[in-house]
């Protein structure tokens, strides 16, 4: 169909808020006793300045001092409420590339085209976005058909148990779940990573899980000398070569056939026969995808040794040397799949191969049906905003706070509606120089603002 027309915004507005909220540093740290707790409830000060229309007009819940959940009554209260999720923390600066960034990275400095800053992409963008939304939406004196519940976490990067978790706990102690929920995780991106030139809509329906392996070659050790044929380093080595020469096996079926589904009807002609018949032509397609690592991310449990340790001394052959290395681990696989799958890979009895300390990983979420009403609609309304991109279903590589919102919602999806600027925008997440389009960021508010307003609209009550 012809594109929607999109509600006109203050957009110099919109770009200042962002701007103020990047100010905040609300840095998550794994060392939760350097956390500046401060910065969050500035944070929280903050939204309700910037955003009087609507804490005046929506209930809100301060969870665990930092979280917040806010409740916009809709018109049809039969209807199940939706959820709309973003997070308030953002990962610390390296100190060592602090000289790298173009602006200082809490400046939330803006050009002509550009918002700078930690937090831009992940994941303030989306929170403000929501926030200017609904504060849009009632200004021109809008109800949602449907209850809208919005709840925003502040310790994601770290794992959301001190945020979503306990707002999760809040829905359920309170008999609530989600007709469908909406969070971080996939997004608008170029298509070439997927081998079509249309830009990719990705809507994540599952996310992968996650799980550390410690390897441990124990020997003799001794002075370095005279050493023997094998040390503890070079058979520790040798495991992790053999790890990552042999990469854990695609997993083609679930989410990612209907991935499959909708790129292959993108594709050129040849690649295009290749995926409509993919039960003859697995392996290729299994090939395009492998030579990237983002392609190879989506389709598999991926293989990342993360940290080496041995030895203490330059003269002294170790007697012990130990290596973690991170899975992500993908629908199909499980935590115990896994582990049986590394020991035949190492094939070494030398090679202790166990859970760290209390870690035993945790399992993929479970797919989110691809085919129900609630995606359909939420393709439509991604059609509407950004008609020349294609919708794509698959598994998000990275995990997210819905992961404590499972039982909460059959329903549950990953996507931002604020585009990348180009293909260099992937490394910023995280990385330096961290940044949207304002004109990304424009469309990132009209999308929610559409979704909102197509609630309710040819839906089966
Ligand atoms: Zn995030």
């Amino acid at each position: 169909g012809s594109p929607a027309k999109l509600m006109n915004i203050n957009i110099q507005k919109a770009v200042d808020r962002l701007s103020g909220g990047v100010n905040i540093p609300t840095i998550s740290q794994m060392n939760s006793a350097k956390i500046d707790y401060t910065q969050f409830l500035d944070f929280n000060r903050y939204l309700r300045r910037e955003f009087p229309k609507v804490f005046n007009t929506l209930e809100s819940y301060t969870i665990n001092k930092h979280s917040l959940i806010l409740k916009w009554s809709g018109a049809q209260p039969l209807k199940k409420p939706i959820l709309l999720m973003a997070h308030m923390d953002v990962v610390p600066i390296d100190e060592q590339s602090l000289d790298q960034w173009t602006f200082p990275p809490f400046s939330g400095t803006a050009d002509e085209e550009i918002i700078w800053g930690r937090g831009t992409m992940d994941d303030k963008g989306s929170l403000f976005a929501i926030m200017e939304s609904v504060d849009q939406l009632i200004a021109n004196g809008h109800q949602p058909a449907q209850t809208i519940y919005i709840a925003f976490g502040h310790d994601e990067e770290i794992g959301g148990n001190e945020g979503a978790k306990k707002s999760a706990e809040y829905f359920r102690k309170n008999g609530i779940d989600f007709d469908f929920i909406l969070d971080e995780g996939g997004g608008i991106t170029s298509g070439k990573s997927f081998g079509i030139e249309k830009a990719v809509a990705f809507v994540a329906v599952s996310e992968k899980g996650y799980m550390t392996l410690e390897l441990v070659a124990k020997g003799t050790g001794g002075h370095s000398s005279m050493p023997g044929k094998e040390t503890t380093i070079g058979i520790l080595a040798n495991a992790i070569t053999k790890l990552q020469e042999n990469p854990l096996p695609a997993r083609l079926g679930g989410a990612t056939k209907h991935m499959f589904k909708a790129i292959g009807a993108e594709m050129k002609l040849l690649p295009r026969i290749i995926m409509g018949n993919q039960w003859l032509f697995e392996g290729l397609i299994e090939r395009i995808f492998s030579s990237s690592p983002a392609g190879s991310a989506v389709i598999r449990t991926t293989t990342a040794p993360t940290i080496i340790s041995g030895g203490i001394k330059d003269n002294v052959i170790p007697a012990q040397a130990m290596a973690m290395v991170n899975f992500r681990i993908i629908p199909g696989d499980t935590p115990e799949s896994i582990v049986d799958m590394v020991r035949e890979i190492v094939d070494d009895p030398r090679v202790e191969i166990k859970h760290p300390e209390g870690q035993f990983g945790r399992k993929p979420a479970p797919i989110s049906d691809p085919t129900s009403d609630q995606f359909k609609f939420l393709s439509r309304n991604i059609y509407d905003v950004f008609p020349s991109a294609v919708v794509v279903p698959g598994i998000s590589p990275g995990g997210t706070d819905t992961k404590h919102f499972l039982d909460l919602s059959p329903n549950i999806y990953r996507f931002s509606g604020i585009g990348r600027t180009d293909d260099s925008d992937l490394k910023r997440v995280h990385g330096i120089d961290e940044r949207i389009g304002i004109k990304a960021y424009e469309k990132g508010i009209q999308f929610y603002i559409h979704l909102i307003e197509s609630l309710g609209q040819n839906q089966k009550l």
